[in-house]
């Protein structure tokens, strides 16, 4: 059976006002993608919304909200603003050009199209774009662990916190970190260290099942769980959880005073974000809860309580 070629799995969206344009287009195109179309820039932002185009063409003169609007919309969310955008028009002065290339567009086709030059052009961008969103995943992604990393972290915990704030919920953290692991380290060696830390991970993702949640390696020993629209009774229950996930694995540690094998301590808190908190108190609560728990013994879940 012959195999497709990769451009056959990408999504194209076609926003244009003019039904006869989408046919030829979608004709010229039909082989190299899943194709899609809408005949309003309103239309459009939400299928985008919806399905996530690798490729957008997008007719400039149209009604209501023309193209050069809905680029700088898909652009400005970032849910939206990785995927390509290639402007259709018919007006091909240099001015109109540089306007499409402004409001974030990578390319321009000029009207009457030439089928040809529409395919190699789409196939060049289809093929950046890929590029680009395997970079993109490689630069929020921990080496070691394969986890997302504390820079991928830090973003999304910005985009919950205000979306959690909107919406008037709850959102938690877990800060996760490993008993006695420079002693582990010392007594196995860092080989060793590093396949317990890949170990631990897998185990914090096996636990971690909701696909909102976000699990990255903070640093270190450390790791970080960021749970959205979960009150403190739900984060409670998903901290002690993820301790006994860790501790049933067994996975030994002769030089823990803890335990035979390796345990975790997790530091939690729970809140609804609004004008008197930010990001940082809910990473500095879940921190200090840690190291109540650390205090306390290890191996344990301790939830922050309100300074
Ligand atoms: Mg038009």
């Amino acid at each position: 059976m012959p195999t497709k070629p990769p451009e056959a799995q990408s999504t194209i969206l076609i926003i244009d006002d003019s039904v006869d344009a989408i046919r030829l287009l979608s004709g010229i195109l039909k082989d190299m993608g899943q194709i899609l179309f809408a005949t309003s820039g309103a239309a459009g932002i939400e299928l985008a919304q919806q399905r996530r185009p690798q490729l957008i063409l997008l007719d400039v003169e149209m009604q209501a909200m023309d193209g050069y609007e809905v680029c700088r919309r898909i652009k400005a969310d970032s849910d939206m603003r990785d995927c390509a955008i290639m402007f259709v028009t018919a007006q091909s002065t240099m001015d109109s050009e540089v306007a499409a290339l402004e409001a974030g567009a990578v390319d321009f086709l000029s009207k009457p199209l030439n089928a040809p030059v529409v395919r190699a052009r789409v196939r060049t961008h289809l093929k950046l774009q890929r590029a680009t969103a395997a970079l993109m995943q490689l630069a929020n992604k921990d080496g070691l662990t394969g986890l997302f990393n504390r820079r991928y972290f830090d973003e999304q915990l910005a985009r919950e916190f205000l979306r959690h704030k909107r919406q008037g919920l709850p959102l938690s953290l877990a800060f996760i970190d490993i008993d006695c692991f420079k002693a582990y380290n010392d007594h196995y060696g860092h080989q060793s260290g590093d396949a317990c830390l890949k170990r631990v991970a897998e185990l914090i993702e096996g636990a971690t099942q909701r696909p909102s949640e976000v699990v990255a390696r903070y640093g270190g020993e450390e790791f970080v769980v960021l749970l959205p629209y979960t009150d403190a009774a739900d984060a409670a229950k998903y901290g002690a959880w993820l301790c006994e996930q860790i501790a049933v694995d067994a996975l030994a540690h002769a030089r823990s005073p803890v335990a035979a094998h390796i345990t975790v301590s997790v530091g939690l808190t729970s809140m609804v974000p609004g004008e008197a908190n930010s990001a940082l108190n809910l990473v500095a609560d879940a921190d200090r809860a840690l190291y109540q728990a650390k205090s306390a013994g290890r191996n344990r879940a301790v939830t922050a309580t309100p300074l």
